[in-house]
């Protein structure tokens, strides 16, 4: 039996055009984009053509494209790296980021800044007045992000972005969940710094970047041989920097019609699911991701049903990759004002380039199965029952 990913919103395979760019930079092309010599030339050529490709995608200059690990490094070098340019300050963020986002902004605020975390309405959605109501002199930035990785919501970045240039206070999103599927022209969205990252979008793990927009002052993290125009050291990830630029150009190219296809998919699901009594649609219906379904199934642990659905060969999660290791509510959840019997009864079936329609047909054949077995078993359906 072949297995089923619904989990991409975890992580994407890396795809074979990918894979087949990178191959090269790990053996014959594998100098130091730093040394002066023939093969260190070779790679300092492949990262700044990536950098020259993905700008064009951005629509930014290359000197604006920082190389990271990752979504969470770009996370932490954006939120920090503003705090710690301005020694102090106010910083507004909202209740349902990513941790690398919300654990940035704890830690921040340990060391003496001050937070504000916005909250969501019931579809996880932040107004922009919301964000304009809280700016104060000393905010000193606003970070909110694209879209959820959870619930799929998208957030009215493109007018955040507006409010905080009036306010002359900088924007900067986590748009890790959005380069496949949304617009990424950052001078249209006007936003002063962006995270993407690499295993979200079929390319290569343990790679992102950071856009800042010129000018901007900002401190490194890392303090090194001086890499990435002084605000990433560290000999550059070659092969995984070409990768992720390739995976980039292919996800912006097949963008529109992709859309198309995952929406025609996700509403086929939605539909399905809609057929399991006491089950609610969690997130916007109109305002989310293509690829994303989450929904709370009322009197089941969505752990539980993710067991079954694994020994069916059916690969999904209760929402973030972290949470699941925790057996604590979802904080999106949680914070779109959900009960924790709700919160706990959640399941993120994230859809991909490789979902096919008989991929949702198989799911919505053993889905029914499952929830009624546990719900049979569940004391809280009993006691629905029994009113
Ligand atoms: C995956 C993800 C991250 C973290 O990215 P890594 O590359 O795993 O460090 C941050 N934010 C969002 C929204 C994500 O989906």
């Amino acid at each position: 039996m072949k297995s089923i990913y619904f989990d991409n919103a975890a992580t994407t395979p890396v795809r074979k055009e990918v894979f087949t760019a990178m191959k090269p930079y790990f053996s014959t092309y594998f100098g130091n984009p730093s040394s002066l010599h023939a093969k260190g030339l070779e790679a300092r050529d492949a990262v700044e053509e990536a950098r020259k490709l993905i700008a064009e995608i951005l629509n930014c200059a290359t000197d604006e494209l920082i190389f990271t690990s990752g979504g969470t490094e770009s996370v932490n070098l954006a939120i920090k790296g503003i705090a710690f340019a301005r020694k102090k300050g106010h910083i507004i963020t909202q209740k349902t980021e990513h941790d690398a986002v919300l654990e940035t902004c704890k830690w921040l605020e340990k060391q003496g800044f001050e937070l504000t975390y916005l909250n969501v309405d019931e579809f996880g959605l932040v107004k922009p007045e919301q964000v304009e109501k809280h700016i104060r002199k000393d905010t000193i930035l606003v970070s909110i992000m694209y879209a959820n990785n959870e619930i799929g919501t998208i957030q009215p970045i493109k007018e955040i972005a507006e409010v905080c240039r009036k306010h002359e206070v900088l924007f900067h999103t986590d748009a890790c969940q959005a380069a496949g599927y949304l617009d990424m022209d950052v001078k249209n969205l006007g936003i002063d710094l962006m995270t993407i990252n690499g295993s979200k979008i079929y390319g290569p793990k343990g790679v992102g970047l950071l856009f800042i927009k010129k000018g901007i002052e900002i401190e490194p993290l890392l303090h090194g041989g001086g890499q990435e125009y002084g605000l990433r050291s560290g000999t550059e990830n070659v092969p995984a920097i070409v990768g992720f630029a390739k995976a980039l150009e292919l996800a912006q190219k097949e963008k529109v019609t992709e859309v198309q296809r995952l929406t025609a998919l996700q509403d086929r699901l939605v539909s399905g699911l809609q057929r399991i009594a006491d089950s609610k649609l969690n997130g916007h219906p109109q305002k989310r991701l293509p690829n994303n379904v989450n929904v709370s199934i009322y009197g089941v642990e969505g752990e539980a049903v993710l067991l079954m659905l694994n020994e069916k060969g059916i690969c999904a999660s209760t929402g973030s990759a972290c949470s699941t290791k925790s057996l604590e509510a979802s904080h999106v959840l949680l914070a779109m004002g959900m009960s924790h019997e709700m919160a706990h009864g959640s399941l993120r079936f994230s859809l991909g380039k490789h979902t096919k329609e008989k991929d949702i047909s198989r799911l919505m054949k053993v889905l029914p199965g499952i929830v009624k077995k546990l719900r049979d078993m569940s004391p809280i359906k009993a006691e629905v029952r029994n009113g």
